[in-house]
């Protein structure tokens, strides 16, 4: 019984039989739950937790804190100080880099998705006067140039070199292959932990839901505050991507906290669908948040952001959104920035570091004047695509988003009790009504 539906109840509805089918408003991606096929555990099954060895301690990755120089040379450093207060330490020596534990670090990407040959070649791009005086610095200390041409050896190593092609290489242009690492546009920002304090075992891993509040605070506005740097790499920046690749399955390569930003020569595929979808249908975002109030989807907000479960995303997950009128992400203020890294922390924690995830951004890029909003949606990894998705561009979920504020309402409940994430209205407690994206 075909009946016209509207665009609402494209967004979500229920069928008879309990097929849950979901539409997303912006790019009309399409997704079906079928009955029957949720329930099942989401994290990685483990057979077995190897206890930790304590002489392991900091050592248990190339990111950890033992190990700092087998990244390539940091752009800066979060630390704190004896009073809790947190700094940022930019361009350290080689040699002052054991000094301090940096909370959070700013490395370039050892293997770039877009490289600096490519800037450097595509578009002429040169490393800036601060960069080659950086880069000069760094190596005028012996510990700075051993680090250098290391990380340059293991690089090229990697990527198919042999041995004697390294030996053969001159000094020139091994050190060429270094300006990418003052001068590129691949920046990770790097958490202190592997595993969470006092961890016994290594199912123990310290994902963004196990930082504290505070810690979580300064990793979000720190990769903010990385984005606006990279907008400035070069005039043909068009787009700085942010995400979190978290577990394997979701395409990290460490089991170590780490968010990544590219910065790319044009605007990401979503970004040009999301403006074609606003200059048609400017109240879109709106119509979005109302379908999250009005359907039962809201799972917590503060005073200045908005989480609910996603819907017509490829993967089940979570979308927080900044209320008020829309801003670039380093334009919020503390307040601001703490609302949306309160509900994005208390997202996380309550999907559990068990399970694989992808946290990604969406912004305005500066050269776009179209006010697209900054959101940021964290999605659960817990199904493959499949050749249905393939040859029919329906998305299968095994879980949909009633189920997902089902799972993480209850946790975030018991998260506020404990005191474990911050101040928050939970589920049935928010108040949403879609004039809050207004100023
Ligand atoms: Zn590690």
């Amino acid at each position: 019984m075909a009946k016209e539906l509207s665009r609402t109840d494209r967004a979500i509805v229920r069928l008879a039989d309990g097929t849950v089918k979901q539409q997303n408003l912006l790019t009309g991606t399409e997704v079906w739950t079928v009955p029957g096929r949720g329930h099942r555990p989401m994290g990685i099954p483990r057979s077995e937790h190897r206890p930790l060895d304590p002489s392991h301690e900091g050592d248990h990755c190339a990111f950890c804190e033992h190990r700092y120089l087998e990244t390539p040379p940091e752009k800066s450093r979060l630390v704190r100080d004896g009073g809790g207060g947190w700094h940022e330490l930019s361009g350290l020596p080689a040699e002052k880099l054991g000094a301090t534990t940096a909370e959070f670090r700013r490395i370039p990407n050892l293997f770039e998705i877009v490289s600096y040959k490519y800037w450097n070649l595509n578009h002429g791009h040169v490393p800036s006067e601060d960069a080659r005086r950086r880069m000069a610095e760094y190596l005028a200390s012996s510990e700075g140039y051993d680090h250098i041409m290391r990380v340059v050896r293991a690089r090229l190593l990697a990527s198919g070199l042999t041995e004697e092609e390294f030996a053969a290489m001159s000094e020139t242009s091994r050190l060429h292959e270094a300006n990418g690492f003052f001068s590129g546009g691949h920046d990770l920002i790097v958490a202190r932990r592997h595993f969470v304090d006092g961890a016994a075992d290594d199912s123990q891993l310290a994902g963004s839901g196990t930082l504290s509040p505070d810690e979580h605070y300064q990793y979000t506005a720190y990769t903010a505050r990385t984005m606006r740097d990279l907008y400035g790499l070069n005039p043909q920046v068009r787009y700085v991507a942010a995400f979190q690749n978290w577990l394997k399955p979701a395409g990290a390569s460490f089991d170590h906290l780490h968010k990544q930003l590219v910065a790319i020569d044009d605007l990401a595929v979503q970004t040009e669908a999301e403006l074609d979808r606003l200059s048609s249908q400017p109240e879109i975002y709106e119509e979005i948040l109302r379908v999250g109030a009005t359907r039962r989807l809201l799972i917590a907000q503060n005073d200045h952001a908005v989480a609910f479960a996603g819907f017509g995303h490829r993967f089940p997950g979570i979308e927080i959104w900044p209320l008020g009128g829309p801003i670039e992400p380093w334009q919020a203020d503390e307040e601001r920035m703490r609302a949306v890294s309160d509900l994005l922390h208390a997202a996380h924690a309550a999907t559990g570091a068990d399970v694989p995830c992808n946290e990604e951004w969406y912004h305005r890029p500066p050269s776009v004047a179209t006010p697209m909003r900054w959101r940021i949606l964290l999605k659960w990894r817990i199904s493959t695509l499949a050749g249905f998705e393939g040859g029919t561009r329906i998305y299968l979920n095994t879980i949909d988003p009633w189920q997902v504020v089902e799972r993480v309402v209850p946790r975030l409940e018991e998260m506020r009790e404990s005191g474990a994430i911050g101040p928050m209205r939970i589920g049935s407690e928010c108040r949403v009504a879609p004039r809050m994206l207004r100023d």
